[in-house]
């Protein structure tokens, strides 16, 4: 395909945060970019406006009971095709005119639609990393033997993607990956016992879905990242590092064994990287406007605290372990922040059911994706099981 050909375009999780910013960038290049098929949960109304806006022939919605409500209220454009259920998200992501499937749903689920967009040909652009924590040899297996792009599309690997372009992999030292380190990165430590849900989703820079904004407040999120970049770059856990970034312009860097580092730099929008992806290797003017190097202003840049984010320190440790690991950090992670958001376990309580979860249950690596899928089943009810009586163990 020529550079600058238009590009057919498969969105799933379009109602989300990272959903928002692609329809921006698609908005911004009709001639460049058309969406054929979008997916999302359950907000059946947002998803119909969106096929309206921009005439979309099919959309689907995983969940069977907002199907339902959608037909009853018959709200989707007459010339879209409305599916539903696992079935609808899997014929979604492997519609034959779809050249690449921007995979930005939340959490694990997001696995198996990506792996059948790569057994189709696709080309994935990759804002969901629950998955590549959670199957990463075989997402990374199959787009290598299928030849299709896997373009990171969260803004740090983005922006080490970027930084890796044209230099062998034989020069590279190690990656850095920069965090904002949350909205609790400087209260008192004492203060974390009584943070609530509406304290962890809120964000000082970036504006994101719920899950991702308490994974930034624990640091899960850039210990998740870790194993991201572990998979895409194929570097091992100590030659991958975390520094705080407060001010979210760095988005990362890459370390050269001369001592040289690169680093990308743009504010902090999901639309840089997004649109990266979706015109990749090309470029265009963007959404979005770029730093000012009028104005004054200040990049600072600091070490990690593990003992204030165990979380991170808890993803090390998964990554090391190897095997499952990751997978079941990820499945732990993604139920204690679903209870902590449910108000039925605290803030604290995340690490802990991860740390008790990780102990649990053996890390042998799975062989094929039947066992990986049992053992992200097995993590989740050990993590669901945690009671607030076991903080006393
Ligand atoms: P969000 O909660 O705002 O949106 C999630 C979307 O996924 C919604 O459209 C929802 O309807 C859909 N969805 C959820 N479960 C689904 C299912 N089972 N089937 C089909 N659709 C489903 O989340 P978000 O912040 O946009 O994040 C999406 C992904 O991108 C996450 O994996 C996150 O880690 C990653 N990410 C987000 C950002 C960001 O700025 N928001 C940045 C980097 C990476
Ligand atoms: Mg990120």
């Amino acid at each position: 395909m020529p550079e600058t050909a238009k590009k057919n375009v498969v969105l799933l999780g379009a109602t989300g945060s990272i959903g928002g910013s692609t329809l921006r960038v698609l908005r911004e290049h009709p001639g460049r970019l058309e969406l054929v098929g979008v997916a999302a949960h359950s907000s059946h109304a947002e998803l119909a406006a969106i096929c309206h806006e921009f005439n979309v022939p099919h959309a689907t919605l995983s969940s069977e009971a907002a199907y339902a409500e959608a037909k009853a209220a018959n709200n989707f454009p007459a010339n879209t095709q409305l599916g539903c259920g696992d079935a609808g998200l899997l014929e979604i992501s492997t519609l034959a005119e779809a050249d690449i499937v921007l995979v930005a749903v939340v959490g694990a689920c997001g696995l198996k639609p990506t792996l059948a967009a790569i057994e189709a040909g696709k080309d994935i652009a990759l804002a969901n990393k629950e998955l590549l924590v959670l199957g990463g040899a075989f997402v990374i297996e199959a787009a290598k033997r299928k030849g299709v792009r896997l373009l990171p599309t969260d803004s740090e690997h983005n922006a080490i993607f970027q930084c890796l372009e044209g230099h062998p992999q034989q020069h590279l030292d190690k990656l850095i990956l920069t965090a904002s380190g949350g909205q609790f990165r400087d209260a008192p430590i004492e203060r974390l016992a009584s943070v609530t849900p509406a304290d962890a989703t809120q964000h000082p820079n970036w504006s994101m879905g719920p899950k991702i904004t308490v994974d930034s407040a624990t640091m899960a999120n850039k210990g998740l990242e870790l194993i991201e970049a572990h998979w895409l770059f194929g570097l091992e856990p100590n030659r991958l590092e975390v520094v705080i970034h407060p001010q979210s312009i760095v988005h990362s860097f890459a370390q050269f064994i001369d001592g040289s580092i690169l680093a990308q730099l743009s504010p902090p929008s999901m639309t840089f990287a997004i649109q990266h992806c979706l015109l990749y290797p090309d470029r265009a003017p963007g959404v979005d406007a770029t730093m000012d190097f009028s104005k004054t202003f200040q990049l600072d840049f600091k070490a990690p605290d593990l003992k204030r984010f165990p979380c991170l320190q808890l993803a090390y440790d998964a990554m090391r372990t190897g095997g499952s690991g990751p997978a079941i950090f990820n499945a732990a992670n993604e139920v204690a922040v679903e209870r902590f958001l449910a108000h039925e376990l605290s803030y604290l309580d995340i690490p802990r059911v991860i740390e008790q979860t990780l102990s649990n249950i053996n890390s042998a690596t799975a062989t094929d994706l039947d066992a990986l899928l049992e053992i992200d089943h097995r993590a989740r009810q050990v993590a669901r099981n945690f009671s607030t009586m076991d903080r006393l163990l």
